[in-house]
């Protein structure tokens, strides 16, 4: 990207730990997926726990040491970003997705890739629990064409004990995004066994993101255990050993209770 005054975005400077292209997750379309390193949570089941500090850390990864971070510019990010904007196109609508962590930890960095990729008519997507000042993520919004906001728990304690920090600067940031009208809003539950994978705490949550002005689909994942190795390659417990992933008829079921007890489209997965 040629670089002058005006797009002078493209010289911010933030911290990542991969990016993926070729997704098909996490978004619509095919999506070069971003991930920013830091994270203002400490979820239990996490299977990023690389991303959650911002300091660039050491992981072993088979056997070998990995450098897990990297510091590098908007500009640079946009260089591999560009490089599949036609797959962008021909799938419909694909684009950017920024990932993490938590990508409002680093908010200029954030805002001036979503900047940068909507001024080269890329379409952005943003994974994120809103857990930031709300003029934080005012800030990105101009920029942002989907939302994908995770809500885990309603429960304020539950929230804490098992994500290390209550809910509701999220659930009141859910409600703000909602109500500006100025992205298309998705909500994503992960679905965690022992945490909150009873109906009544599902059926919370989507009469929650029911109401939210706008939204009309919940995703529903379902715990997985790929990230456990990253624990042990970074000298951690892995405090979920012994948790199994939920059934694929218990995710069925749980489908079925927010079909019949809101109006949103509810989808398994991402
Ligand atoms: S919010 Fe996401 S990235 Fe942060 S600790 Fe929880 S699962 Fe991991």
């Amino acid at each position: 990207m040629d670089f002058n005054a005006e797009n002078s975005y493209l010289n911010t400077k933030g911290r990542i730990f991969d990016i993926q292209r070729y997704s098909i997750h996490d978004g619509h379309g095919i999506r070069t997926i971003v991930f920013l390193k830091g994270c203002v949570l400490r979820c239990r089941w996490c299977c990023n726990p690389e991303s959650q500090e911002y300091a660039i850390q050491t992981m072993m990864v088979q056997g070998k040491p990995k450098t897990i971070g990297e510091d590098i510019t908007v500009g640079e990010v946009m260089e591999t970003v560009l490089k599949d904007r036609q797959y962008y196109r021909r799938s419909g609508g694909g684009g950017l997705t920024l990932s993490g962590g938590e990508s409002l930890c680093q908010p200029e960095f954030a805002r001036d890739l979503l900047h940068a990729a909507k001024s080269a008519g890329i379409t952005t997507a943003m994974e994120s629990m809103a857990c930031a000042r709300y003029e934080v993520i005012e800030s990105v919004l101009p920029y942002l064409d989907q939302y994908l906001m995770d809500i885990k728990h309603m429960n304020p304690a539950k929230h804490k004990e098992f994500c290390g920090r209550s809910n509701e600067l999220m659930l009141e940031n859910a409600r703000k995004v909602a109500a500006s009208g100025m992205t298309e809003l998705s909500i994503r539950v992960p679905v965690i066994p022992t945490f909150n994978d009873t109906p009544e705490e599902i059926k919370d949550i989507a009469q929650f993101a029911d109401k939210l002005p706008g939204v009309k689909r919940i995703h529903l994942l379902p715990y997985h255990r790929l990230g456990q190795d990253k624990y042990d390659g970074l000298g951690r417990d892995y405090l979920m050993r012994g948790i199994l992933p939920p059934t694929n008829e218990h995710m069925q079921m749980l489908k079925k209770l927010v079909t019949e007890n809101t109006n949103l489209e509810c989808i398994i997965g991402g």
